[in-house]
């Protein structure tokens, strides 16, 4: 074995396999570089998604004939004053970007130093550098990259698809755009505008043009500071939330990253208030001195090392969290805080319990509750899916017995119970593992009797779960029934939204939601599930749809996959909290989820009931 000292060619294609790994890596290297100039303009302009062309020009400061010629070589930088790895004032240091492009690709430069009369370019094809040579060019930058990996077939095969590579591409100048809002940038793809964002002195007017009109209606400010630290930005509230983790932008140092750390924190952060697989929105600037985070230690700069993690986790879980409570509501008390200690998260009860319906020693109370007229009321249940119920037909509102005195002022507005019912029901409510419906508490919470104590249902959460097992019986069994929509409903959306979810239009048909291209990133909807019901919302569903391929994509099998959209659709499709049930409803409900595997659970997580025993109920009067 002899070892032998590769060429500088071969380096640098090596170096480029890390550093430029799709074309969106070599527009984000190109970007920065203009930022680093000082531009207060970039304009991207690509070809087939980057892979025959891109074009960047900037009006930054340019460079002079002798620049221009180091800058395409290797670890050639302007930019490392001092040769100090810690104080990092540019996007960029390691002087490779230049070079490893030039290793891959056709690249040509050019470009004009500021105040000089005379501008030059040079070109680099596969790794051979050219001559400098004088050129016409205006003050600024030019950077033209055609044919971006011809030099390394191998990494060709990899690409994806144009339209796949202009979307990572789009992402990554927003990312960099929301952070230098004084800097005008544009994007076209095959000659039509992708983006346009003009320069602005003002962060939110930025923030907007990226994050939409929705975000900056229910955003909450962020400022703190801590030992050095500041964090700023904006969080949307808890009850705007998205399936997936795509809307966060997050920064160091005016830097996007994509760091585990503060994505961590953001989940932490919300982890009451927002369950599993649902993410908030966010932008939010960490400005850290430089010397307590070490930004060289990911090749694309999208992960940071910090000297004091804790410290950094501190401030953005309680930045966050202080919001979150701020804006969430009172909190709750400490006598509430231990009763809530002692509520257990409800299991499933097992399928095959004795007191199963139909038993003759049901007691006529329950004719509004067994077998299969559960069905049929749970059916009426959803027919009135998406419109409260103006008038309650067993419920009534509770009227104090006492409604003189401050004590009575605030007793339980919301709870309406069965009044002629109780007797009979309270009797034989051990009939049943949820027990009997006793009343519906804030239009969300069914208050039902068990044996051995008392339950809560989250309405919403419960037939969330039903919905879906249905959902998946029907595909297994016949296939889901598909439901036309008399006008098909036109959705617009994000271009690269529109084009993920088309790329699911088959999938989508087997669960029966029939979906059309509607042009510019709008898509018509024909025909939707026939379990949601003409009245679906199918502009909340498409959106969440959306967010849920973006988030589980190809990481899944078709069958998670399907499971996923199920559950999505489901959650479209069940009765809404702030729906008025009856005691017939709610009961069909309960029975319904004793019959119904992992019923204990919504399909995001969280529990669809808990239990109190009347020992935890005991040793909260402090009788035991
Ligand atoms: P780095 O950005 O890490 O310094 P690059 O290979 O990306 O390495 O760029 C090498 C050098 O070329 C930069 O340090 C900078 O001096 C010069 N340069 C690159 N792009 C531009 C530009 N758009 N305008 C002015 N100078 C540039
Ligand atoms: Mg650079």
């Amino acid at each position: 074995m002899q070892i032998r000292y590769l060429p500088e060619n071969l380096i640098n294609q090596i170096a480029a396999g890390e550093v430029i790994e799709r074309p969106f890596a070599a527009v984000k290297e190109l970007v920065e570089n203009a930022i680093d100039a000082g531009a207060t303009r970039i304009d991207v302009s690509l070809q087939e998604g980057g892979k025959s062309q891109i074009i960047i020009s900037d009006n930054g400061c340019g460079m002079d004939a002798q620049d221009l010629a180091a800058a395409v070589d290797r670890h050639a930088t302007s930019k490392l004053k001092g040769n100090d790895l810690v104080h990092i004032k540019h996007m960029g240091f390691r002087g490779e970007a230049l070079a490893s492009i030039g290793a891959v690709a056709r690249l040509k430069i050019s470009t004009r130093e500021e105040g000089s009369e005379s501008g030059f370019e040079i070109s680099v094809e596969g790794g051979r550098k050219g001559e400098v040579m004088p050129s016409a060019h205006p003050s600024g930058t030019q950077i033209e990259v055609r044919d971006l990996f011809f030099a390394t077939p191998a990494r060709l095969k990899f690409l994806k698809t144009e339209r796949s590579e202009y979307l990572a591409i789009k992402d990554v100048i927003t990312r960099l755009a929301m952070a230098q809002p004084q800097i005008g940038f544009s994007l076209s793809h095959n000659g039509k505008d992708g983006l346009k964002l003009p320069a602005t002195l003002d962060p939110q007017s930025r923030l907007s043009a990226i994050m939409g009109r929705e975000f900056g209606e229910n955003a909450m400010k962020i400022e703190a500071e801590r030992e050095g630290l500041k964090l700023s930005g904006y969080a949307g509230l808890p009850t705007l939330h998205r399936g997936t983790a795509q809307h966060q932008y997050l920064y160091i140092n005016g830097r996007p990253v994509k760091d585990k750390l503060l994505t961590g924190c953001v989940r932490a952060a919300y982890a009451d208030v927002l369950h599993g697989g649902r993410h908030p929105l966010l932008a939010l600037f960490l400005d850290v001195p430089s010397d307590e985070v070490d930004v060289n230690v990911h090749p694309q700069k999208a992960e940071v090392r910090f000297r004091d993690p804790g410290l950094v986790r501190g401030l953005i879980i309680s930045a966050l969290k202080h919001a979150i409570h701020e804006h969430g509501g009172a909190a709750s008390s400490s006598v509430s805080n231990y009763a809530l200690g002692s509520f257990k998260a409800g299991q499933a009860p097992a399928p095959s319990l004795p007191h199963h319906r139909g038993t003759p020693a049901v007691p006529r109370s329950y004719a509004y509750g067994g077998g299969g007229q559960s069905h049929a009321a749970l059916q009426n249940a959803q027919a009135a899916l998406h419109e409260p119920s103006s008038e309650p037909v067993f419920f009534e509102p509770v009227t104090p017995a006492h409604t003189q005195g401050s004590m009575a002022v605030d007793m339980a507005p919301a709870a309406r119970v069965e009044h002629e019912a109780h007797e009979q029901v309270s009797v034989h409510s051990d009939n049943f593992p949820l027990g009997s419906a006793r009343a519906q508490l804030h239009e969300n919470y069914i208050v039902s009797q068990t044996s051995k104590g008392l339950v809560i249902v989250d309405q919403h959460a419960a037939h969330e779960r039903l919905v879906y097992e249905r959902f998946k019986n029907q595909m297994e069994e016949s296939g889901i029934e598909r439901q036309g929509l008399l006008a098909p409903e036109i959705i617009d959306l994000d271009e690269k939204d529109a084009a993920r979810l088309l790329s699911y239009k088959e999938e989508l048909h087997k669960l029966g939601l029939e979906i059309e291209p509607f042009g510019n990133g709008a898509v018509a909807i024909h025909a939707v599930p026939a379990l949601l019901g003409a009245k679906a919302d199918v502009h909340g569903l498409v959106r969440d749809l959306v967010d849920e391929i973006a988030e589980h994509g190809n990481a899944l099998s078709l069958e998670e996959r399907l499971n996923h959209i199920l559950s999505t659709m489901a959650c479209h499709g069940s009765i809404r909290s702030g729906r008025r049930m009856n005691a017939e409803e709610m009961n069909a409900l309960l029975r319904q989820m004793e019959e119904t595997p992992l019923s204990g659970q919504c399909n995001h997580g969280r529990p669809t009931y808990i239990e109190l025993s009347l020992h935890d109920i005991e040793k909260l009067f402090g009788r035991r």
